[in-house]
């Protein structure tokens, strides 16, 4: 498989992403440095009953210290990633990209990272498959319900969940996907920011469950898109 880095509009993970301008790859507000690419979605090529001609990008910074720390710890990381959404309005610009200068160190894990950043995985086409809420997020809905049905009631409908779910094989997909619903490691982590219905728009998984992701998430936990209905705002998040 062909996993040179393009500046193409194609939904990839890693490698170098569409660009309008030659300034037009984000720096970190923390470093200075290059954002690798970690991942861009072009919206007019997923299954939508509205397609558009834009992509989501989502960029990171991979810049450590001689400690190994990075350059802000934990997510969400607002001064060292940025998502966004950008209108394909231009052919891509090309700029020259030289990612080993993004490490000082030169361990095993910087070359891991360097060859991870560098190789692109084009996204060649989707597979439709069934996927279903979480425990985690029904767990959610009924401390909700609680109040209204009373604890016993509660123990009886979360055991029986958890039979219906193994004996249906209704499960919520852990793997990377498009739409559907969020896998929770632990708790869920919904957008709180975001005021309007959402819905998820993409999960990635990080390079601790993933051969292509190039970005270990928290805990090896994955990284989630979050979409308002019509697609105007655009949320990342962990969880
Ligand atoms: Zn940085």
């Amino acid at each position: 498989m062909d996993c040179r880095p393009r500046f193409s509009i194609h939904s990839k993970y890693n490698g170098y992403p569409y660009l309008q301008s030659p300034t037009d790859w984000p720096l970190c507000t923390m470093c200075g440095n290059l954002m690798p690419l970690v991942f861009q979605l072009n919206l007019s090529e997923i299954p939508s009953i509205r397609p558009e001609n834009a992509l989501i990008q989502y960029f990171e910074c991979v810049t450590r210290d001689l400690a190994g720390s990075t350059c802000e710890l934990g997510y969400p990381k607002n001064n060292s990633s940025l998502v966004r959404k950008v209108k394909i309005t231009v052919p891509p610009i090309q700029v020259p990209v030289d990612f080993s200068s993004l490490f000082s160190v030169e361990d095993s894990f910087s070359k891991l990272m360097l060859k991870k950043i560098s190789l692109e995985h084009k996204i060649v086409g989707w597979q439709p498959f069934d996927d279903y809420p979480s425990l985690v997020d029904v767990n959610a809905k009924m401390e909700y319900l609680t109040a209204y049905i009373g604890e016993d009631a509660l123990d009886f409908l979360w055991e029986n969940l958890e039979v219906l779910e193994k004996i249906e094989n209704k499960h919520c997909s852990s793997e990377d996907k498009l739409f559907g619903y969020p896998h929770w490691s632990q708790t869920e982590c919904y957008p709180k920011k975001m005021s309007e219905e959402i819905e998820l728009l993409y999960q990635i998984n990080g390079f601790v469950t993933s051969a292509r992701s190039s970005i270990a998430f928290r805990d090896g936990e994955r990284g989630m898109f979050f979409q308002t209905d019509d697609l105007k705002d655009i949320v990342f998040t962990t969880g």
